[in-house]
């Protein structure tokens, strides 16, 4: 293992020559070492000031070190982390609601990341479909998604590169072009039980699913009983300007997968899922440990008033117009660049 520890400082050199001996080498990581941020800036272990374009990969949705969130999170550390499932605790209940609300899907499982909800809603199409005594473990995914690093997210991601590696995965999965409506029609049959799609692809290069496409998918399930999962975890909670793109599409999922902004920093995943697929669930069937703790409730309650109660939504909506008009302008200006895509605050170029 080469360590490159050159034009670092003394600190920053320390921190990693420390990894490069100690931790698994899965990333390639920039060579700087952050340690602080506020707002939507970010710092290294040299004071130098970054601007976070990327918010720690659709992460620090009320920006970093937010005074609100802060002080919620460590009243909540003084008070109770961590309970189990074994348990009711008073907030999980109060997240899953407002989840609903906003999603109009009826109940919420919680876990830890966007992977974990991925996973969780396969695990509860492939029930449904058992249940219903008609199994259906086949699954069609697009190509050039990304929904996640685990096995069955894996299987369901339509890059090569990432799955070659982990063969054999899920059997079963067909993939189809996004936005190539007769690919999926010919591909969604009886035998299959769910589409999982990313309303807007977030790792694909930010690719927004069409309404015709949508509308070929909403044509597929009706016809073929087949569920649908939207996978969220990147474009929702108020990425896009609006709660969920799934709604701007038309789209009406049985399954819906949250993670990244739902923490603001604090890990926690979600699957939200209608009442016809909840129904076909048992005591038993699914679960987490650390699933919906405390913590990370109370961190997904802040995020969610600060989005809905206190105008984050709004002002996603606002600035997004503006990076969207600049973006535009830069496009006329330059012809390398062929294509603006995306909405609200979820840009690709
Ligand atoms: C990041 C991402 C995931 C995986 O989330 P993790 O928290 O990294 O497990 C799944 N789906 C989409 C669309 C993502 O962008």
């Amino acid at each position: 293992m080469t360590i490159v520890t050159e034009g670092l400082s003394p600190v920053a050199s320390d921190v990693v020559s420390l990894e490069a001996v100690h931790i698994v080498q899965v990333y390639r990581r920039q060579p700087i070492v952050l340690v602080r941020g506020s707002g939507s800036k970010v710092y290294d272990a040299d004071g130098r000031e970054y601007l976070d374009l990327i918010s720690g990969v659709g992460v620090a949705s009320l920006g970093h070190a937010n005074p609100r969130l802060a002080a919620a999170i460590s009243a909540q550390a003084r008070e109770l982390l961590h309970c189990s499932n074994l348990f009711f605790h008073p907030l999980q209940g109060q997240v899953a609601a407002r989840l609903s609300r906003l999603s109009g899907l009826s109940r919420t499982f919680f876990c830890n990341s966007g992977a974990e909800a991925v996973e969780a809603c396969l695990k509860f199409t492939r029930r449904y479909w058992h249940t219903r005594g008609e199994p259906r473990p086949g699954l069609v995914a697009l190509e050039s998604s990304f929904h996640g690093r685990t096995i069955g997210s894996l299987s369901v991601t339509g890059e090569e590169h990432y799955r070659t590696p982990f063969e054999p995965l899920l059997g079963n999965v067909t993939f189809v072009p996004p936005n190539d409506r007769d690919a999926l029609l010919n591909a969604v049959t009886r035998g299959i039980g769910a589409i999982i799609v990313e309303p807007i692809q977030g790792e694909g290069g930010v690719r927004p699913l069409t309404a015709e496409f949508a509308g070929a998918i909403a044509e597929a399930c009706a016809s073929t009983g087949a569920l649908l999962i939207a996978d969220e975890v990147q474009c929702g909670l108020g990425r896009t300007g609006a709660p969920f793109y799934f709604t701007q599409l038309g789209l009406k999922p049985h399954a819906l997968a949250l993670g990244k902004a739902l923490g603001a920093g604090v890990p926690i995943g979600a699957a939200v899922i209608s009442d016809e697929v909840a129904n076909a669930l048992a005591f038993g069937d699914h679960g987490s440990t650390y699933g919906g703790n405390l913590l990370a409730c109370r961190a997904a309650l802040v995020f969610l008033e600060e989005l809905i109660d206190r105008g984050l939504l709004n002002h996603v909506a606002s600035v997004g117009a503006f990076a969207r008009a600049k973006l535009s302008e830069l496009a006329r200006r330059h012809a390398t660049i062929q294509e603006v895509r995306g909405a609200g605050l979820m840009w690709g170029l």
